[in-house]
């Protein structure tokens, strides 16, 4: 393997595949280091990517490996036997559903083909600095020089913590998510889904279903499985007095799910860090040669009733890339050099997105929403729906249903909502 390199890019997820693809695109010579036994053996996700972004970056995008389109949305709150869900229907192909480590192998393949050196099997041990200016990686013993590296190592960013540009992430700041994927027939898939061929739903539920704890479960419909997972703060889930992957089993079993997954077989399980406060974000992303881009960034976004983290790592990939050119055109792989990327995000939607939505992570850790709230909406549903004799009006039932949260809770709690998201 030649020593020097004009990139070197750690990690083979969406964020560095997207930018070794595209310097290899402008006649860069890039070397794309994973330490995966393939590209995408490390990348687990939930399941849906906004396609959009990946469109301006991947213009044969529509050959990646999509499982399906997203025409359904689901966003359900859960409280012991009932549940208030609100659907939503739309055939405008915004977003799709899919494996990662398809996705992602799939990327480095554009890289591959693009011109990237793309080696496997290899864990970068360390950045190699000189008076504090990054100029290359070390793999064992072995050391190989580039004028700027761009970091893309996902969350949990030993490379950056060890090179003190980081600090050791705490456990209130990242979230545990586990996931199982469901082999079940395309045919069953659609007929219990309500979906066509190629069409997918996207299901998110909140309350019981974490018991009452701050995090969400999800579930994606692909081709012929379904993905099924839970998400709950790190935190949180090590206080639990049993393994977040019972809480998953119990999801799966419940009356609620099981007429759904009926007859599937686990054939896959997994589990990753997400990075979810938005005090994970590097307050500058790059460095003197090094650029650092997607979740080991903190770029990832959750509303709680949507999740995006692909598509913004794949585009700060993009524009860690871009901005390598630049300083690559001036000669300055320095801060100085760099700092157009910092410019770059903050005019992206990348940036502009993270710090729209930055309080979303309090109001997501507030206890109520995911334990009172669905316990409140599903009373009102049973008031409104569920009576012998006399109907109660809007305000009987609330009042009813509401308990020991106060009107002034109520409308402190729902300004709140209204704030942050
Ligand atoms: C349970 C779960 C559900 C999610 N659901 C969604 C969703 O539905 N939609 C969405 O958009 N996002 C979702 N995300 C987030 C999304 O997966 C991430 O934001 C995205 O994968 C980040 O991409 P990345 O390239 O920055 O990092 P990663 O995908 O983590 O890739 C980093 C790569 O670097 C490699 N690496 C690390 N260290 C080294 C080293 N020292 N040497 C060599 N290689 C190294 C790793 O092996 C890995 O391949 C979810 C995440 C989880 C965990």
């Amino acid at each position: 393997m030649s020593r020097h390199f004009d990139a070197i890019v750690v990690g083979a997820g969406p964020a560095g595949s997207t930018a070794a693809y595209t310097l290899a695109k402008k006649g860069f010579k890039v070397l794309l280091l994973e330490r995966g036994r393939v590209v995408g053996s490390k990348n687990i996700f939930g399941g849906r990517v906004y396609s959009r972004p990946l469109e301006e970056i991947y213009p044969n995008l529509k050959e990646a490996p999509i499982q399906r389109w997203v025409v359904k949305e689901r966003l359900s709150l859960i409280h012991v036997e009932s549940n208030i869900s609100l659907d939503y229907e739309c055939r405008d192909g915004r977003s799709f559903i899919c494996y990662l480590s398809e996705l992602a192998s799939w990327m480095a393949k554009q890289a591959e083909d693009a011109g990237s050196t793309v080696v496997t099997e290899i864990t970068v041990d360390s950045l190699v600095q000189k008076n504090g200016f990054v100029k290359g990686v070390k793999v064992g013993d072995e050391v190989v020089e580039a004028d700027a590296v761009i970091d893309c190592e996902g969350v949990n960013r030993l490379l950056l913590e060890k090179a003190g540009l980081a600090e050791e992430l705490r456990t209130d700041q990242v979230a545990l998510g586990v996931k199982e994927t469901l082999k079940l027939g395309s045919a069953e898939i659609e007929s219990r889904f309500g979906l066509g061929e190629k069409e997918g739903l996207s299901w998110i539920m909140l309350g019981d279903v974490t018991e009452g704890l701050p995090g969400g479960a999800f579930l994606y419909t692909n081709s012929a499985a379904i993905s099924l997972g839970l998400v709950l703060m790190l935190n949180t889930a090590k206080a639990l007095n049993e393994h977040v992957s019972r809480l998953l089993e119990r999801l799966r079993l419940s009356p609620f799910l099981s007429r759904y997954l009926k007859d599937s077989s686990i054939v896959e399980y997994s589990a990753h860090l997400i990075p979810e406060a938005s005090s994970v974000m590097l307050s500058r992303p790059y460095s003197d040669g090094l650029l650092v881009a997607g979740d080991a960034a903190g770029y990832l976004l959750n509303l709680g009733y949507t999740y995006r983290g692909v598509d913004f790592a794949a585009y700060s990939g993009y524009l860690a890339a871009q901005a390598f050119e630049k300083a690559h055109a001036q000669g300055d792989f320095s801060k100085k050099g760099l700092e157009c990327y910092g410019k770059m995000l903050k005019e992206s939607f990348v940036l502009k997105q993270m710090l729209k939505f930055k309080g979303i992570h309090n109001l997501l850790n507030d206890r109520t929403l995911f334990s009172e709230y669905p316990r409140m909406l599903s009373n009102l549903a049973r008031e409104l729906f569920s009576f012998d004799y006399e109907t109660p009006t809007l305000i009987e039932a609330l009042k009813r249903s509401k308990k020991n949260i106060s009107w002034l809770k109520l409308l402190l709690d729902g300004f709140k909502v209204i704030r942050s998201i």
